[in-house]
């Protein structure tokens, strides 16, 4: 079976790509675990000399890769060079913890007590098709530090960029089934990482619907489980701020890669007093927003990945009291325009759910407790931003924001060294940061009598 791969600027099929069978996975999966006592006995000074390699081959990579996720994706040229040297980062960033993977020594009466961190064994992840190559590097790069061996799954739409990073791993030395890459149905290939018992953990980042089914799953095995799923983040603007610069940078805290993206700021609280100035700038920065052909150097927004995804952003609009849009070009692409919506209340479908396109809605607050209780109002708990001048405030917001992710005066997108993940339905478990490699391992206690 295979699956047709359209660019989402032209309509048109680009590749033709297999689809795993359920056997063809188990093999991917046996292979991976013939691998393991290989990979994981590799000297860690070697292992690491093996991830810098594998950096260095991406590297010299960069803009064929850059280039596959544009046809494939529609992420603009600028976003696609920042994401394919975001897995060269994280490859050099965690290449540092296979000779950095240190135990303890607890102090007990008759004897010595240490502690190890041992791989998991095979890890299965599973990655959406909003950002290919950033989600998979995060899963497979502190993974593979770590002693592990990796099968992947990526989105059945987005499957390009995932294989040729498979082949680049292998051109850089790292030896057959360390990272497998399995392209497939959700419903195959993902699901068999769930159900394989020689899957002993499974990261997965996608939608929470999937992600509950994925975790129940994973329940029957005590499987372990790393879940990053949507958001409603909120981007709060105080008077006090500077609201030009606020108006000025919202757009791209919601519209970079058209919307599709869990930590989108897609509910804009602005504090009343500083409404009007501030939607009247937001005017201005959607209308001059650059959406157009994502491949020119200048684009800042590219279409919507498929044809469904537009359709599915399409009825939030269309039930949406709509205040204002930006452009979209002419043609035959996944087009829609950058939208904004004052929304009236917190009821509305466009206030509450995951939009995943280019959208926002903006509503005005009254005081620091309200705003804090209005982007508290969600299931979701994955990003945010603060706009405030004043430092304790600053502070107290984003104490009291149920959230993973904040950031005061910026809108930061993740950054590998510092740890990502939700509260409340946004996820379980972290990502990234110094302690990543420690989630793909098992702690081993021993003691040792005198
Ligand atoms: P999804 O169904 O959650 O897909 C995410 C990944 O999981 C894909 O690789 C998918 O494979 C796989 N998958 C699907 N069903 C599975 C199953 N039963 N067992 C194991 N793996 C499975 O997301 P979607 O349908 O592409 O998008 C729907 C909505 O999810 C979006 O509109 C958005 O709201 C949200 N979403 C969130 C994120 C995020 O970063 N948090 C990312 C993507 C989507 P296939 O490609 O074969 O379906
Ligand atoms: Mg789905």
């Amino acid at each position: 079976m295979t699956t047709a791969v359209i660019n989402p600027v032209t309509t048109e099929q680009i590749a033709e790509v297999g689809s795993a069978s359920l056997e063809e996975t188990d093999a991917a999966i046996d292979r991976a675990q013939e691998a393991f006592p290989g990979w994981r006995d590799v000297a860690p000074g070697e292992r690491a000399r093996m991830l810098r390699a594998f950096a260095a081959v991406i590297d010299e990579h960069i803009e064929e890769l850059a280039r596959l996720e544009v046809a494939n994706a529609g992420h603009t040229i600028g976003n696609a060079r920042w994401e394919a040297g975001n897995v060269r980062d994280c490859l050099n960033y965690y290449s540092a913890a296979p000779e950095r993977l240190f135990g303890r020594q607890i102090p007990v009466p008759g004897g010595v007590d240490i502690t190890f961190h041992e791989p998991l064994g095979v890890v299965g992840i599973i990655v959406p098709w909003n950002f290919p190559m950033p989600i998979a590097g995060w899963g497979f790069a502190p993974a593979l530090a770590a002693g592990n061996t990796v099968v992947l799954k990526p989105a059945e739409i987005t499957p390009l960029t995932a294989i040729r990073i498979g082949e680049l791993a292998l051109e850089a030395g790292l030896p057959e089934g360390v990272l497998t890459v399995v392209p497939g149905k959700g419903s195959v290939v993902g699901q068999r990482f769930v159900t394989h018992p020689s899957v002993r953990k499974v990261c997965f980042t996608g939608s929470t619907e999937v992600g509950k089914q994925i975790m129940a799953g994973c329940a029957e095995q005590v499987k372990r489980v790393t879940l990053e799923l949507g958001g409603k983040s909120a981007n709060i603007v105080f008077a006090d701020a500077d609201v030009a610069a606020a108006a000025a940078s919202a757009p791209y805290a919601v519209f970079d890669n058209a919307g599709q993206d869990c930590c989108a700021r897609s509910r804009i609280l602005v504090e009343r007093s500083a409404y009007d100035e501030f939607v009247s700038g937001l005017e201005q920065s959607v209308r001059a927003l650059k959406v157009i052909d994502p491949g020119q150097d200048d684009s800042e927004m590219g279409p919507m990945v498929s044809a469904a995804q537009r359709d599915s952003v399409q009825r939030y609009i269309d039930g949406a009291d709509v205040a204002f849009t930006g452009s979209r070009p002419d043609g035959d692409g996944f087009w829609l325009p950058p939208t904004v919506v004052e929304s009236r209340s917190t009821s509305e479908a466009v206030w509450r759910e995951e939009v995943f396109g280019p959208v926002v809605a903006v509503m005005p607050f009254d005081s620091e407790e309200e705003a804090i209780s209005l982007a508290n109002d969600t299931e979701y708990g994955l990003s945010g931003s603060i706009f405030t001048n004043d430092l304790g405030r600053a502070l107290r917001v984003a104490r009291g924001v149920e959230s993973g992710n904040l950031s005061v005066n910026s809108h930061s997108a993740v950054r590998y060294w510092t740890p990502f993940g939700g509260y409340k339905q946004s996820g379980l478990g972290r990502e990234l940061g110094p302690d990543a490699p420690n989630a793909f391992t098992e702690e081993k206690n021993v003691f040792i009598a005198h």
